[in-house]
């Protein structure tokens, strides 16, 4: 098992190390919830306070014509190297449910004559609402199966229309084969739909390679956009002017600005905005991504593996059957999370987090806890397992104050 001195050691020959510098840390605090919403980069607070003092507070209206109605199309230029995309197949808008909506809605209209979405049934629930709500309006019977996901092989017929699946699971962190599953589905006659909350900025993303059709993730997450910080969606070029956008509004027209009654589809990616960019918001987004140019993928992934291996050591080791490790230690299948499970999980992490780690819990009985490269160092996570020690071996887990939950957990 690992010592803290080899954990320093290892954090001076981090290529990645510099980056931690551009984030806003709380002092002595550890934070493992990264995946669920990033810290505060500097060049994102610099970038908001370039648009409200430089853009919105001078240029006013005038500022749509000077690059704010490109900002979505801009954005996504920038976003598509992250999940292996062209930069003309990625926008950034809405937030994530919306954009699944969008996607969802415009591919059942291309198997009009399927009648079956496949899903996880542990999907995230806001994806399964959606898709649900998207398959009652198809405007024929479509029927959504939310299914075990390793049994997916034995549903795939030559009814579904679709699949739409959570590459990395958020409770588990499990990965699913992106170039396997999608070659499957497409084998089937079907399309596939990827949700990467969990996968981009987590782990390096081929989309052109695995060919597949559609994409959303989340901007607040590994990205750090900042909370409800827009969302991004992918279309493979083949399905652009080919796909309707479910939900047309006017600046998704060809034509806004001639306030024409009858919609008529813009070209390209902008057929999938609905309506005025959040400009602030995505000025944020915008500041977060310029930290990725400088962040090659592999160093992220190698790093994120370094780090989730080392945590599952030092728990594994310091707590000897205390969690069942739930993430899958293969690599190939483990996200940029370790999820543990603890009959007192909510304790154990309401516990810690008043010891300064920061991770959150999902139900039933899962303290999740995020690693992003970005900022993580590998004494970070030394400290993070000591103070977890701290709180099973003291039992400040079972705390009264810990049996009801908060709202948000
Ligand atoms: C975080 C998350 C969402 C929620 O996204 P919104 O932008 O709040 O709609 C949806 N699906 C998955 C898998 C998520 O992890």
């Amino acid at each position: 098992m690992r010592n803290r001195d080899e954990c320093e050691a290892l954090d001076r020959a981090d290529p990645l190390a510099a980056l931690r510098g551009e984030f806003r840390l709380n002092e002595g605090e550890v934070y493992l919830d990264g995946n669920s919403l990033g810290p505060v980069c500097e060049p994102a607070a610099a970038r908001v306070r370039e648009v409200l003092d430089r853009e919105w507070s001078t240029q006013l209206v005038r500022g749509w014509n000077q690059g704010w109605m490109d900002q979505p199309l801009r954005l996504g230029e920038r976003l598509a190297p992250l999940i292996g995309a062209r930069s003309h197949e990625v926008l950034v808008a809405d937030t994530l449910t919306v954009l699944l909506a969008k996607l969802i809605g415009g591919a059942l209209e291309l198997r009009p004559e399927r009648h079956v979405v496949l899903t996880d049934a542990a999907n995230f629930h806001s994806d399964l609402y959606i898709v649900r709500a998207m398959a009652e309006r198809a405007g024929r019977p479509v029927s959504v199966k939310a299914i075990e996901r390793s049994r997916l092989a034995e549903h795939l017929d030559d009814d579904v229309a679709l699949v739409m699946l959570t590459h990395v699971d958020f409770r588990t962190g499990e990965m699913l084969d992106l170039d396997g599953v999608t070659r499957a589905v497409h084998d089937a006659g079907a399309l596939m739909l990827w949700d990467f909350a969990h996968s981009a900025g987590a782990v390096p993303l081929d989309v052109e390679g695995a060919d597949v059709d559609f994409a959303a993730g989340c901007g607040y997450k590994y990205l750090n956009g900042g909370p409800g910080a827009p969302a991004f969606c992918y279309v493979r070029e083949r399905w652009q002017g080919v796909l309707r956008n479910p939900l047309p509004g006017w600046l998704g027209h060809a034509r806004p600005f001639a306030f024409e009654p009858d919609y008529e589809s813009a070209q390209g990616m902008r057929a999938f905005v609905t309506s005025s960019p959040s400009i602030v918001a995505l000025a944020a987004l915008d500041g977060a991504l310029s930290v990725w140019e400088r962040a090659p993928m592999d160093l992220v992934r190698a790093k994120s593996l370094a780090l989730t291996d080392l945590f599952i050591e030092l728990v594994e080791g310091r707590l000897p059957g205390v969690f069942e490790v739930v993430t899958p230690r293969e690599h190939a299948r483990r996200g940029s999370q370790v999820a543990l499970r603890h009959p007192d999980a909510y304790g154990v992490v309401r516990a810690v987090g008043e010891a300064g780690v920061v991770g959150d819990f999902r139900e039933p009985d899962v303290a999740r806890f995020g690693f992003t490269p970005l900022y993580l160092r590998y004494v970070d996570v030394f400290d993070a397992v000591e103070r977890l020690a701290h709180v099973i071996e003291s039992g400040a887990h079972r705390d009264e104050r810990f049996a009801a939950r908060a709202a948000v957990t």
